[in-house]
């Protein structure tokens, strides 16, 4: 018998009726009586007062009594004597006193009986989803035990409640639960305290284990429940206590301004009461068909506890052996053979739970395995990528050796020294990666080696603009070499093609050092804007080098002597070459002045770098500047300049000073001679 206990007038209006009701029968079929029912306990219009409370515990735990004492119901008992049989389903019935509709769920002891637990699964699932408290009743001793406290079940429900109603709702909130955790039979020898430490500390490891949907990883218990907790005295043996203890329960539901009581705003679905049969039934039909519901079953139960255990000690060994592998790679060690034990230890944890949890139910098996997996890898992965950073500094250090020894010495082909050396340093990083790689995995060093490559091309750069550098620098030390002899030559016979001889050797020379500079650079690959830098800045300081060159033979003392040497050969030399001997009546003073104003002629000639032929005269444009070397920009034209006009009237005088002394001493020796 369904049991419909009439229970006042039930279509009076100023007296409610108390009639339960049954929502889901035992087809699993969700009923159309709420509606009415609804009407009959006043409750219609109730807007949003009114609440929901549900039941959630073992079989004969004394839940339907509890509810009973609590709200006045009169859900079925369990008469031990009698050993009736109530009917499969979830009734709900009005509390008295109270806008508070109450559902019991009636079943079979599945575990117990060995049946099919996916009413007990499915009636767990919608009184969680449903209510805003969910009266979790358990007897004293099963708390901290796993199974007895049906913890599994829970656990379950937890998950799915999550994946179907775990999102947030429209209006942005998460829909919260309180969890009014009942201890029953409670002897009062461990104290509520030390229970409600232990089964919060259950729930949270509950929460941790869940599989939670992706895009819900983060959530918390706290994000969706609210803990509470009340222990009530032996039934019978404490029957008085017992007794009292439930009326002070009751209050924490009957009345609202109590700060401890159970009904928060926050668990409220915010369905409006005429709407809740509708909403109600919209759930059951979530819970009976959405595919993921397809609770599992005691084995899938099972296997997930199982999985989880085997799993975590495959994981606990294999971390302790990829451990020690962690410093070395964080000091920037490249570890030998890191990726063939990485390898050994992932395959070792997997051959390890295949082994032991391969015979749970499949489906369960593979997803911890998955998990396990992503763990495993999540561990590794750091290594691998540690590993290559490491292999990448290695590969380009021994690279810039390898450059650096390839290039001792003469004789070696820049572009066939970077060649090779790059090559050995792409296949070392290719062999050491490869190695580090493990398989199953979808590690990449793609990254890593685009990263080098670039490296190395900007090592092998700086290394040929250094080598460039180096180059023109010996080219320019044999300018210097080469010129220094015609200038000299050229300089010493002041002839009015003076300047045309030593430009065109300047002309020369350069050209050889322009020829020799191109032909390395070939082997250097260098860039068209390369050399046009490199060309002209060894352009500049040959320029700076002839300048120096014709400076110091230039110098006021070499200069000098230069302009004596001139005057002595045309003033103590007649023209065959022959050394004077002044007599008296010799024209001292005509050959003195001839001898003078012939050499003070040659001031001006030396004074500016002049050609007569128009085309050797040589330019560079003042801005050109020199990228390789530090050397101060300078104004070209100024350079033509040897002596400025102070600069000519000193040394005409300093040389009139010289030539004076050489006439003193002709017209003494003739005197002299006349002596004799
Ligand atoms: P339900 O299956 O969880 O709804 O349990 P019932 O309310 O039908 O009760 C099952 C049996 O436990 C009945 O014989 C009750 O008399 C008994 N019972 C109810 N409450 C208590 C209690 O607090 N302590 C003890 N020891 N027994 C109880
Ligand atoms: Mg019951």
């Amino acid at each position: 018998m369904n049991g419909h206990y009439a229970n006042g007038d039930a279509t009076s209006n100023k007296e409610p009726s108390y009639e339960r009701v049954q929502l889901i029968n035992d087809e699993k079929q969700f009923m159309p009586e709420l509606t009415p029912q609804m009407g009959r306990w006043g409750l219609q219009n109730a807007g949003f007062d009114y609440n929901i409370v549900a039941v959630f515990g073992s079989q004969s735990t004394g839940k339907s009594t509890l509810l009973n004492r609590l709200f006045g119901t009169n859900f079925d008992v369990m008469d031990e004597t009698r050993r009736q049989q109530t009917t499969k389903g979830i009734w709900m019935c009005r509390a008295k006193g109270m806008n508070t509709m109450v559902m019991d769920v009636e079943g079979t002891d599945g575990r117990e009986r060995g049946e099919d637990q996916d009413f007990e699964r499915k009636s767990a699932l919608f009184s969680l989803a449903s209510s805003e408290v969910l009266i979790v009743n358990l007897w004293e001793h099963q708390v901290g035990l796993y199974q007895g406290a049906n913890m599994g079940l829970l656990k379950t429900v937890f998950e799915v409640n999550l994946g179907l109603f775990g999102k947030k709702t429209a209006d942005g909130r998460s829909q919260r639960t309180l969890l009014l955790f009942v201890i029953r039979d409670h002897i009062g020898t461990t104290p509520l305290e030390n229970l409600k430490t232990t089964l919060t500390a259950d729930m949270q490891k509950i929460w941790e284990t869940l599989s939670k949907p992706s895009e819900l990883q983060d959530r918390q218990l706290s994000d969706y429940f609210d803990l509470s907790f009340a222990a009530l005295p032996h039934k019978v043996l404490a029957a008085d206590k017992f007794e009292s203890e439930v009326l002070e329960l009751r209050k924490r539901f009957a009345d609202k301004s109590r700060e401890d009581c159970v009904f928060k705003p926050a668990y409220h679905k915010r369905i409006p009461a005429d709407g809740a049969a509708f909403y109600m039934e919209g759930i059951w039909e979530q819970v009976q068909n959405n595919k993921d519901l397809d609770l599992p079953t005691q084995q899938e139960l099972l296997a997930q506890f199982r999985c989880d255990e085997i799993s975590t000690a495959a994981l606990a060994e294999f971390s302790e052996q990829a451990k020690p592998q962690r410093r070395p790679i964080e000091s920037g060690k490249v570890v030998d053979g890191l990726g063939s034990m990485m390898r050994a230890w992932r395959s070792g944890a997997l051959s390890r739970y295949d082994r032991d949890a391969s015979r749970y139910h499949q489906g369960v098996y593979s997803r911890k395995r998955a998990d396990l997996v992503s763990v495993l890898d999540s561990t590794l992965s750091p290594l691998f990528l540690g590993q290559l950073k490491n292999l990448h500094k290695l590969c380009l250090v021994t690279f810039k050796t390898e450059m650096l020894e390839g290039m001792r010495g003469e004789g070696y082909n820049f572009a066939d020294v970077v060649g090779a050396a790059r090559e050995r340093c792409e296949k070392r990083f290719l062999e050491g990666a490869q190695e580090a790689s493990v398989e199953g995995t979808d590690w990449s060093y793609d990254d890593e080696l685009g990263l080098l490559k670039e490296e190395v091309r900007g090592v092998a750069d700086q290394c040929r603009k250094d080598e460039t550098k180096k180059m023109v620098n010996v080219i320019e030390r044999n300018f210097k070499k080469q010129i220094s002899e015609p200038v000299e030559i050229a300089l010493n016979k002041p002839e009015s093609d003076m300047w045309d001889k030593v430009l065109s050797s300047f002309r020369s020379t350069l050209q050889k050092a322009e020829s020799s500079y191109l032909a390395k650079a070939k082997s250097f690959d260098c860039t068209e804007e390369e050399n046009t830098t490199s060309l002209g800045a060894l352009r500049k300081r040959a320029w700076l080098a002839l300048r120096a060159k014709i400076d110091e033979q230039t110098s006021d003392a070499a200069f000098l002597t230069k302009l004596r040497v001139h005057f002595e050969e045309s003033f103590r030399y007649d023209e065959q070459g022959v050394p004077r001997v002044w007599r008296p009546g010799d024209d001292i003073d005509g050959a003195f002045k001839k001898a003078r104003d012939q050499t003070l002629e040659l001031i001006p000639l030396y004074s500016k770098i002049q050609p007569i032929d128009p085309s050797l005269a040589y330019t560079l444009p003042s801005e050109t500047s020199d990228s390789l070397s530090e050397v101060d920009d300078f104004d070209f034209p100024a350079t033509l300049i040897m002596f400025t006009e102070t600069k000519i009237l000193d040394l005409m005088s300093r040389f009139r000073r010289d030539a004076d002394a050489y006439y003193v001493e002709a017209k003494r020796s003739t005197v002299s001679s006349v002596a004799q």
